[in-house]
C-alpha cells in the first residue's frame, strides 16, 4: 500500500505508527504531518508539503498522488471529509478510508445529524434549529425548555470544537443567540443555530469501524475536556483519554449497540449514504439511558492514541481493517482487541493553552519505559533539526496494560521523560474510573 495520510495531530502520528505495523504498507506520505511523523521511519514514512484541499481544491494533491502511485487515502480530520476529499479521490479510482461528502454531513451539520436522529428514533436531546430571521422564536424555545440553564446552544456547522455554549443566565443565552445568528461570530458555521435541552450524566465516546453495512465497535473511551484537574477550567481539544470506561457496563454497551449504533449504520444506508470509515459517537449516559451528543466522522483526538493501543496484533492490522472497510468487506477481517486490557493517553500541552501560548520551545524526550508511546501533536523540527513545540497540545503519551492502574503508571512514567518549558498536563486522567474502583 502507498498511503496518503492527511493531518498534523497526535491522531495522525498514532495512525501512521499503527499503519506501519503492517508489512503491506510500503509507504506513507503525511500531508503536512508533524515532528513525530517526520521521525517515524525514514524509509517508509515522510511528511510532504503539497497543499491539500485549500479552498476545497483537491486537484493538486490528487495529481501529486497519482504521480506517486498512491493507492489508499486516510483523512485524519473532519474538514477534508466535509470538503469532499473522498469524492475527489473516488473520481480517479483511489479508495479512501472515510465517508462520502454526504455522509460527512453527520459531523459537518449538526442540524442534519439531529434531523437524522429524529427520523430514525435514535435517542438524543430535544432540539429545534433556527435561522437569523427567527431570533424571537429562539428565545421562546429556550423558555419552553426551561430557561438558559436547561439548554445548550450550538452553531450547526464546523467550529473547531468552539461552537457549543452552555449559557448560565437569560442574558447570556440571548446575547449568544444574537452573536451566532446576527453577528456571525462563527461565520457561516453559525448560519443555523441549534438549541437543545441540556442533558446530565457521564460522557462516553464510542469509535467504530464501518464499511457501510456492517460495523465493529471498539471499547468505549472517556475523554477529559477541561484543562484543569477535577474537570475545572476552560474546555480544550481533550487532555487525555482512557478505555474501556467503567460506565460502559455490558448493559450500557448493549443499549448503545441496539438503540444507537445499529440504527445509525442502517439509517445511513437506508437514506442512501452508507457510512465508510470510522464513526465516532459522543454519548451522554443519562438517567433515561444513553443519548447521542454528536457524531464525528473520523477518529477522535486523544481517544485514538489510547484505543488503538488495544488493537490485538493477533487479529487484522489497522491497514487491513481500513482497506476492508473501503472495499465493503469488513466481515472478512478479524478485528481483535485485547480483552480485559486498558489503555490511556495523557496530553502534554503548552503553558497557557487553551488560551495563547508560546511556540518554539525545545522538547527533550528521555528514555521511556518499554511499551510507552510518545505521539507528537503540536511539534515540528526547527531549521537546526531540533524538536520544538508548535501548538497547544504538544504530545500525547500512551500506554496499555492488563490493568488501568498499570497502564496509568506506565504512561505517567512516560510523561516524566518528556520535557519542555511550560509543560502542562492533568495528573488525574481516569479519575472517574479510579473513584468508582475505590468505592
Ligand atoms: P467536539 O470538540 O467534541 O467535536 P463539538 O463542538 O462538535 O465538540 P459537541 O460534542 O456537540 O460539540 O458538544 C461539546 C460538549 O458540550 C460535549 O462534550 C458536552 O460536554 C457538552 N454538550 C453538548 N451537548 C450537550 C447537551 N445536550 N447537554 C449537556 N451537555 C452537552
Amino acid at each position: 500500500l502507498r498511503i496518503l495520510l492527511l493531518g498534523a495531530g497526535g491522531r495522525e502520528h498514532a495512525l501512521a505508527h499503527h499503519l506501519l505495523a503492517s508489512p503491506r504498507v510500503e509507504q506513507i506520505f503525511v500531508a503536512p504531518g508533524n515532528g513525530g511523523t517526520a521521525t517515524l521511519d525514514a524509509k517508509r514514512c515522510k511528511n510532504i508539503d503539497v497543499p491539500a484541499g485549500v479552498n476545497g481544491d483537491w486537484k493538486q494533491i490528487v495529481q501529486w498522488s497519482r504521480e506517486q502511485q498512491v493507492n489508499f487515502v486516510v483523512p485524519g480530520p473532519e474538514q477534508p471529509l466535509v470538503d469532499g476529499v473522498e469524492q475527489a479521490f473516488r473520481d480517479v479510482g483511489i479508495p479512501v478510508f472515510g465517508p462520502s461528502p454526504h455522509a460527512a454531513q453527520m459531523e459537518g451539520s449538526k442540524a442534519f445529524s439531529k434531523d437524522f436522529m429524529a427520523k430514525h428514533s435514535i435517542p438524543t436531546a430535544d432540539y429545534k434549529h433556527f435561522s437569523a430571521s427567527e431570533i424571537s422564536e429562539c428565545l421562546s424555545y429556550i423558555e419552553s425548555l426551561g430557561g438558559a440553564q436547561a439548554v445548550v446552544l450550538k452553531a450547526s456547522g464546523l467550529a473547531a470544537g468552539k461552537g457549543v455554549i452552555l449559557p448560565e443566565t437569560k442574558e447570556e443565552a440571548e446575547s449568544t443567540v444574537r452573536d451566532i445568528l446576527e453577528k456571525k461570530i462563527f461565520g457561516d458555521a453559525g448560519s443555523t443555530l441549534l438549541i437543545e435541552s441540556r442533558l446530565t450524566g457521564p460522557e462516553l465516546s464510542v469509535l467504530l469501524f464501518s464499511d457501510g453495512y456492517s460495523h465493529v465497535s471498539l471499547p468505549a473511551c472517556q475523554d477529559h475536556k477541561r484543562i484543569g484537574e477535577g474537570d475545572t477550567g476552560p474546555n480544550t481539544g481533550g487532555m487525555g483519554a482512557y478505555c474501556p470506561a467503567p460506565e460502559a457496563t455490558p448493559e450500557v454497551v448493549a443499549a448503545i449497540e441496539r438503540d444507537v449504533v445499529e440504527p445509525s449504520i442502517s439509517g445511513m444506508r437506508k437514506d442512501g449514504f452508507p457510512f465508510v470509515g470510522l464513526l465516532f459517537i459522543g454519548l451522554m449516559i443519562t438517567p433515561q439511558g444513553p443519548k447521542v451528543l454528536e457524531y464525528n466522522v473520523r477518529f477522535g483526538d486523544p481517544e485514538t492514541e489510547a484505543v488503538l493501543e488495544l488493537l490485538d496484533p493477533a487479529g487484522a492490522s489497522l491497514a487491513d481493517i481500513m482497506v476492508a472497510c473501503a472495499e465493503r468487506r469488513l466481515d472478512s477481517v478479524d478485528v481483535k482487541y485485547k480483552k480485559g486490557h486498558s489503555a490511556v493517553s495523557i496530553v502534554l500541552a503548552s503553558g497557557g493553552y487553551p488560551g495563547s501560548y508560546p511556540k518554539g520551545k525545545k522538547i527533550t524526550v528521555g528514555s521511556v519505559p518499554e511499551g510507552v508511546k510518545v505521539f507528537h501533536a503540536g511539534t515540528s523540527l526547527s531549521s537546526s533539526n531540533e524538536l520544538v513545540t508548535a501548538g497547544g497540545r504538544v504530545i500525547a503519551v500512551s500506554a496499555a496494560g492488563p490493568t488501568l492502574f498499570g497502564a496509568l503508571e506506565l504512561a505517567y512514567k512516560g510523561v516524566d521523560a518528556v520535557d519542555f518549558e511550560g509543560k502542562t498536563f492533568r495528573r488525574d486522567i481516569a479519575h472517574r474510573a479510579l473513584a468508582l474502583a475505590s468505592k
